[in-house]
């Protein structure tokens, strides 16, 4: 009876359809997402709106690029996402080399206590400068702590809010320099300076730019969702006068925070029962809300939850063991998505190894061809909302040629991610305005470090033209700074 199966299965992808639309969203509905976008990051840039912005704007007191002539010897550390790492850096115009180790952040830790926390990464940092032989060395640290932080100087920044896995007690508020210089002078003997804190995308857009002078935005595509950009001075309401100094070019590098946009519920109308269900058991409730339907934290949990939908509807797996790992939640890790949507036959060889791996019995060609459509809306729709987010910068900027800093395991693993972002963003910019999006290599420690060599040149210059007496400064000690 074929001519009956045929209207069988059609229903059954209707159903399917069914279950997943709310992920198929029309350039009409992200066009509204960057006027939306670009409204609140107008709030976020003003003094009287920034308190009640969901978009926090942050200004990060990075004010110059780098211009190739950064030299010298600096420690980077990379807190933030799933590895914690300290790297040793050696600047030599554009030459650079670096030495790192990644260290575990137990889980008691991120749930830990302040103290707990930084006094951990203090024998980390304590441990690294053994190993390297540098305790006499004056080490010059640029940190990248990737939460969102009210910065009050190059190395000054309150925490606003812990984001991601961590939740640990006591930081909120605080300033994490202070706390983790303190904690160094705890643990450890060695000769370290802190003299920049920046976020992940801050150190991506600092890499970059070290060789690409069009280079004025950065993306991280990690564990979190944000992005930064150059802004002008008198557009940033927030600067407090008397912050601003002469030999500054007057422009200042924006942490957006965008991964909280839609916090106050202007992205409800494109939000999926999947997106709320995800968000419900997260440890963030209602928090960074743009963040969880993009950053690889969150993805393989959306993927999963539709797929148990289907499942629970019949529609899928239909005789597969309801006890098997892909219904406990966290269980489906986003590098499966980029595993699955890397098969391109109908052997499905991915795809199998997955649900294996997932424990799912019994599953048909069928199953696997469902569960790859699944995962190729869900990642579509993450690429596509961060390409808004991204043609919302872009048009704002309105460079004729603007590259884009691209960092984090989604983007570079995913195999669709960097062409489906380009595809949307062509639609969404301005006509004639050009971009590129480029990888950009190891931002938070080659980034962390510009930045630190990058305030350094400055604090030189900044000395030399007032005539102020060089003294103690590690600038002069330990690293040659061409100003
Ligand atoms: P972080 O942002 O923490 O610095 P990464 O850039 O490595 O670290 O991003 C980690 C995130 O990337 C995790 O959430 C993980 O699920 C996701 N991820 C890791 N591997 C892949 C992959 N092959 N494809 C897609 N996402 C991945
Ligand atoms: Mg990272």
């Amino acid at each position: 009876m074929p001519s009956t199966r045929s209207a069988e299965q059609l229903t059954k992808y209707e159903k399917i359809e069914s279950f997943v639309k709310g992920f198929k969203l029309s350039g009409s509905a992200y066009k509204r997402v960057m006027a939306l976008l670009h409204q609140e990051m107008i709030n976020g840039l003003k003094h009287h709106s920034q308190g009640g912005a969901d978009i926090k704007m942050f200004p990060t007191f990075v004010r110059s690029l780098p211009d190739g002539s950064e030299c010298g010897e600096f420690l980077a550390l990379d807190l933030g996402g799933t590895n914690f790492r300290v790297l040793l850096v050696r600047l030599q115009g554009h030459d650079v080399e670096i030495q790192s180790k990644t260290y575990l952040i137990p889980q008691r830790i991120m749930l830990g206590t302040g103290i707990q926390l930084f006094d951990h990464i203090a024998d980390c940092i304590g441990k690294f400068v053994v190993e390297h032989d540098l305790q006499n060395h004056q080490l010059p640290l640029g940190f990248t702590f990737s939460f969102p932080c009210q910065q009050e100087g190059l190395a000054k920044a309150r925490l606003s809010k812990w984001t991601k896995g961590f939740r640990c007690e006591g930081v909120v508020g605080k300033d994490i320099c202070q706390l983790l210089q303190e904690a160094l002078q705890r643990r450890t003997n060695c000769h370290v300076e802190i003299v920049a804190v920046v976020n992940d995308a801050v150190g991506t857009l600092m890499s970059a730019a070290h060789g690409d002078r069009n280079c004025e935005i950065g993306l991280i595509l990690g564990t979190g969702c944000n992005a930064c950009y150059m802004e002008g001075l008198d557009n940033v309401g927030t600067w407090k006068h008397g912050e601003d100094q002469d030999h500054h070019p007057r422009q200042v590098i924006i942490n957006t925070e965008w991964g909280a946009f839609g916090d106050n519920g202007c992205l409800d109308f494109m939000r999926t029962e999947y997106d709320h269900e995800l968000d419900t058991f997260s440890i963030n409730p209602a928090k960074q809300i743009m963040e969880k339907m993009i950053s690889g934290m969150y993805m393989g949990e959306i993927v999963r939850l539709v797929l148990v939908r289907l499942s629970h509807e019949n529609l899928l797996f239909t005789s597969a063991d309801r006890d098997c790992n892909l219904f406990e939640r966290g269980r489906f890790y986003t590098k499966y998505v980029s595993e699955i949507e890397s098969d391109t036959d109908e052997f499905f060889r991915n795809t199998k190894q997955v649900l294996d791996e997932l424990q799912v019995e019994n599953y048909t060609t069928e199953d696997c061809k469902v569960v790859k459509y699944v995962c190729t809306l869900v990642s579509a729709r993450a690429a596509f909302l961060a390409a808004a987010g991204l043609a919302t910068l872009i048009n704002r900027l309105n460079k004729q040629d603007m590259t884009i800093a691209v960092d984090g395991s989604l983007y570079r693993f995913h195999p669709r991610f960097h062409n489906l972002m380009c595809l949307k963003i062509k639609e969404l910019v301005k006509p004639g305005l050009k971009f590129k999006l480029s990888l950009s290599h190891d931002g938070s420690g080659k980034g962390a470090a510009l930045t630190a060599a990058v305030s350094l040149r400055l604090r030189n210059l900044k000395m030399t033209t007032s005539g102020e007496e060089n003294g103690k400064n590690l600038a002069t000690q330990t690293i040659s700074v061409k100003a």
